[in-house]
Formats: structure tokens, C-alpha cells, sequence
């Protein structure tokens, strides 16, 4: 299972770090092949050790002692030297749901984006769409060329509408927000299209805000999570949030859970960590919680 390259490259992490110990981060759906995983790195000669945490993106890293960790199901995000990143490139061919999607879709330049998980079939799709007549664009974010992340629509430029290729709407619905364009998501598993409508985020967005407002006593939440939180950010936001004569206070936090929260028995509370929380989780919080440039419109 693991691929030639990946067991090349902790093969060289192993002789400059010198150690055979591997904590191996899958993200919840690979979880369940825990034990293959283990008993194919022992196989390799390597001492395994299965992280039982989130591992939400490339930015959720997580570390044991000295030993190498094995990250899987993202591209680099961090740059690390104890870090291997395996992207974890799945075969699903898009063409099927893209035969079906492309005669619903009218714009003509399209900004074409993805997960990492797909991108090796980003030139089909290209292929497809322009068989359209339609003109494709493809630009580089923080990852690849096309490549999208949760907390990045970098890959979109200039065009009418924006086609993303992968599972779930979440990608789809924070380029949506972010760009104000109108994102189709196509599911390559499912073949089924969806319309991300901005309009439905921004409204959401305007509800937050109105929350907020009324809430009195806010925690600013800041992630421990390396490449998530912002203690600079959090300061900057308490101060606003004072001047608006707020009580308000930074809470660092690993996960953040409505359970951690509820303990913490605030009115609302402000998410510096993955924008993942607020735009796709919100419905699972009893209190509002708010993305920070939310805070700073209050
Ligand atoms: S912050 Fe969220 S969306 Fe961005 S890389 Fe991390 S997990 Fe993914």
C-alpha cells in the first residue's frame, strides 16, 4: 500500500534523523487502515506508532519524541524537516460526473480547481471542459497549480464561474465566500453536481455578525496547532473587542470542540485556527462562533 517514493523518502528521513520510530497521522477516513499500515512499516523494519488525534490538513501536524511522522492525506503545507508527506493521490476519474455537469453550465471561463487528492486527473477535466468551448484556467495558491485548500482560493484568478473536482462541498464553499464566484462542485464518487451559492455563505456570514454583536462576553480561541493559529491576530481582536466594550479573554486551544467550549460558558467566540470550524461546523456549537475578520467588523 505504501507507495515506492513515500518508503524512499522515510528511508532518508530515517538516516538523517536517525530512527526507525514512525508516528503515522491518517486522517479520519484512512484511520480504519491503521493496522495495515502498522503491520507494512514493521514489515519495512520501522517501529510504528498509529496517532489517535485529528488530522484535519497539511497544517495538523503532530509529533512523538524524535521519531520521523508520517503525515497522510495532504500535501505540505509546513515545511518540517521530521515531516513526510504522503498526498495520498486517489484513481477516481472525473470524466463520467463532468459529461454529466457540463451541459448545465453555461459561463465560459472557468477557473478549475481541486483538492490534492485529485489533481493527477486535472488534465482530464481540463481536456473535457475545453471540448466545451470553454476557456480553462488553472493558477497556483499556496499548493500546486489548481490546487485549492480549505483556507486558500489562491488558484482562482479571473473567470465566470469556478469548477472544483472533489468530494464535499467545503472547498467549493469557502472559494465561493472568499471569491464572491459561483462555484459548481462536482463529485467525482457521487457524479452529482451542486451550485455553491455565495449568496447562502454571506448570509450566514451577516448572521454571525449580528450574534456577536449581542454577545457580552467573548472567548477569542486561538489554535496550538502550528500552521493555524495566530496569538498576534488574537491580540489584535481582543483589543477591538474591548473598544466595542466587550469582556473578552485568549483561550489556547489544540481541538476545538462544542464540548471545550461549553465549559468554557462564554456568549460567542472567535475561531483563529482552520476557517473549516465556522463556515462548515458552525451548526454543531451552541454558542456563535465567528471567523476572525467577522470579529473585526463587530
Ligand atoms: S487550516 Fe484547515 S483548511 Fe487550511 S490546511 Fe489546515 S486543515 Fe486544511
Amino acid at each position: 500500500m505504501l507507495p515506492g517514493q513515500v518508503v524512499k523518502r522515510l528511508e532518508e528521513k530515517s538516516r538523517e534523523l536517525g530512527t526507525r520510530k514512525v508516528l503515522v497521522q491518517l486522517p479520519d477516513g484512512l484511520k480504519p487502515k491503521c493496522l495495515e499500515i502498522t503491520k507494512e512499516l514493521e514489515n519495512l523494519g520501522f517501529d510504528p506508532v498509529i496517532s489517535g488525534e485529528s488530522n484535519f490538513g497539511g497544517c495538523d501536524l503532530r509529533f512523538l519524541d524524535n521519531a520521523i511522522t508520517l503525515h497522510v492525506g495532504h500535501s505540505e503545507f509546513l515545511k518540517d524537516n521530521r515531516v513526510v508527506y504522503w498526498e495520498y493521490r486517489v484513481s477516481v476519474d472525473p470524466t463520467d460526473a463532468l459529461e454529466k455537469a457540463l451541459p448545465k453550465i453555461a459561463e465560459k471561463t472557468i477557473c478549475l480547481v481541486t483538492t490534492v487528492q485529485h489533481l493527477d486527473y486535472l488534465d482530464v477535466a481540463r481536456k473535457l471542459i475545453e471540448k466545451c468551448e470553454k476557456n480553462v484556467i488553472t493558477k497556483k495558491g499556496k499548493g500546486y497549480p489548481g490546487q485549492v485548500l480549505g483556507c486558500d482560493a489562491g488558484a482562482v484568478g479571473e473567470c465566470d464561474a469556478v469548477i472544483f473536482i472533489g468530494s464535499g462541498v467545503f472547498h467549493a464553499q469557502f472559494v465561493a465566500l472568499k471569491t464572491g464566484k459561483k462555484v459548481y462542485a462536482i463529485d467525482p464518487y457521487t457524479r452529482e453536481m451542486q451550485k455553491v451559492s455565495g449568496e447562502k455563505l454571506a448570509n450566514e456570514r451577516y448572521i454571525r455578525i449580528e450574534k456577536g454583536r449581542d454577545a457580552k462576553r467573548i472567548g477569542v480561541v486561538v489554535s496550538s496547532k502550528p500552521g493555524q493559529g495566530n496569538m498576534g491576530l488574537g491580540k489584535t481582536i481582543v483589543k477591538k473587542l474591548r473598544s466595542k466594550g466587550k469582556e473578552t479573554a485568549i483561550i489556547l486551544m489544540d481541538d476545538i470542540t462544542p464540548y471545550k467550549l461549553d465549559n468554557l460558558n462564554l456568549d460567542a467566540y472567535v475561531i483563529i485556527a482552520c476557517p473549516r470550524l465556522v463556515i462548515d461546523d458552525w451548526k454543531n456549537f451552541r454558542q456563535p462562533i465567528l471567523l476572525p475578520d467577522e470579529a473585526l467588523e463587530l
